[in-house]
């Protein structure tokens, strides 16, 4: 089988015009100009030929909440974080069961018709995630959210818990993984249990980290609206001894194996500890507008060598930028980005929306981009354009893509959009 259109986008290498995919079952076998590869293909091989449409790896969705999708617009933004936090708190304790299960199923739906084949998704359905990702062919990498504060329990316990559900959850596409969901809903001993038991297993882990000012100053400084709302809640005595990132680093959850979410508050020599762990971290710019935290130090991390990926996180922290409600695409988080930094290249926004993220979940060298012997994740946008102006056009795409395939089969296409197929001449 071969994909062709107007241009690829192999992020791997530069633009290819006139361009073409070889598929070999899921994997990519090749990828050159249309001319080449059709002279070079197997006889009759079939081909799919988008015409004016750009071919870019799958994009990968570094930190996402699925089950919250169907709160799109709902909630408004607060003052101080807590406020958001009790409002989120309060409209989950209205939903049933079965709303969370539609809202997680409709966002990944909007995942497949928006172009991206992995995420990272934080459930919070312990006894439904499982039943769940098989619904979906995305490469879904659930990271199972443990928190210790409210709930009051020994942390081996939750622990013990949340293992027991990963390991009867049935295989599905992408992964499983724990996430301590941050440092003021967590204690230590639950961080440390968690890096411990992810190390043992080979999972991931991921937590929301350095996200707002109020968690900053509560771990700096024992002070702010974070403290003060949780200081009868919680012990506080891992407050005021330094950053939310020396903390998280205090109790082993740096490592190339971690996904740092947010990390829009630094202090002296964080990044250093971010990149020499070689640790993720995942900025959501929709997300960081909703809140309007202080500008996301990307300069700083970047310069220190840390993987920088993206992702949407819920659509309850995100606004609508049109008529119509959000929806969880990473083309309207590269557009938001581009529109915050106007000195970043394209080409280095699209690279962390695909190859960046592939690292952070730990598949830098099967997906995120174009190249013989990745997995033939493919994204297909429409569109036409020269030059530089190619990559430019695919960070402000919007709405639908045209198709997304996942490990060499088309798993969504736009309705009416089914290409003729036509075999090599
Ligand atoms: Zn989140």
């Amino acid at each position: 089988m071969i994909l062709r259109a107007r241009h690829v986008l192999p992020i791997a290498g530069p633009p290819i015009p006139n361009g073409a995919i070889l598929l070999q079952g899921s994997r990519i076998a090749a990828v050159g100009s249309w001319p080449d590869l059709a002279a070079s293909a197997p006889a009759a091989a079939p081909v799919i030929d988008y015409g004016d449409a750009l071919l870019l790896p799958g994009l990968v969705n570094a930190h996402c909440h699925l089950d919250y999708t169907d709160m799109a617009g709902l909630l408004a933004p607060t003052r101080e974080f807590p406020d958001w936090i009790k409002t989120i708190m309060a409209a989950k304790g209205a939903w049933s069961d079965a709303d969370f299960h539609r809202s997680w199923l409709r966002g990944a739906s909007q995942l497949l018709a928006t172009g991206t084949t992995s995420a990272a998704n934080i459930e919070s359905l312990p006894a439904a995630f499982s039943l769940l990702r098989p619904q979906s062919p995305v490469r879904i990498h659930s990271f199972l959210e443990i928190t210790g504060v409210r709930v009051q329990r020994d942390p081996a316990q939750i622990l013990a818990d949340a293992e027991s559900t990963l390991q009867s959850a049935p295989p599905a596409p992408g992964a499983v993984g724990l996430s301590p969901h941050a440092p003021y809903s967590t204690v230590p001993e639950l961080l440390r249990l968690a890096a411990q038991s992810a190390r043992r297993r080979g999972w991931r882990l991921t937590t929301h980290l350095a996200e707002s000012r109020a968690e900053f100053d509560m771990f700096m400084y024992r002070r702010g609206s974070m403290f003060e709302w949780l200081e009868s809640q919680r012990a506080c005595s891992d407050c005021g001894q330094g950053s939310p990132i020396r903390h998280a680093a205090r109790h082993d959850l740096l490592g190339p194996d971690f996904l740092a979410v947010h990390v829009n508050y630094l202090w002296d020599g964080d990044a250093r500890l971010l990149a020499d762990s070689w640790s993720s971290v995942v900025h959501c710019p929709r997300s960081h507008s909703y809140f309007r935290h202080q500008h996301f130090p990307a300069t700083e991390l970047a310069a220190a060598g840390v993987n920088l990926c993206l992702g949407t996180d819920s659509l309850a922290s995100t606004r609508a930028s049109g008529p119509f409600p959000p929806t969880l695409s990473l083309f309207d988080e590269m557009a938001e980005l581009a529109s915050r930094d106007n000195t970043l290249p394209p080409a280095e926004i699209l690279t962390r929306a695909t190859l960046n993220g592939a690292r952070a979940l730990g598949h830098g060298d099967l997906l995120g981009a174009l190249e013989p012997g990745r997995l033939a994740d493919i994204t297909v946008i429409p569109g036409r354009a020269s030059g530089a102006h190619i990559e430019d056009l695919a960070i402000h795409h919007s709405g639908s893509v045209l198709a997304t395939w996942i490990g060499g089969r088309c798993v969504w296409h736009q309705p009416g959009v089914a290409p003729a197929q036509q075999a090599v001449a």
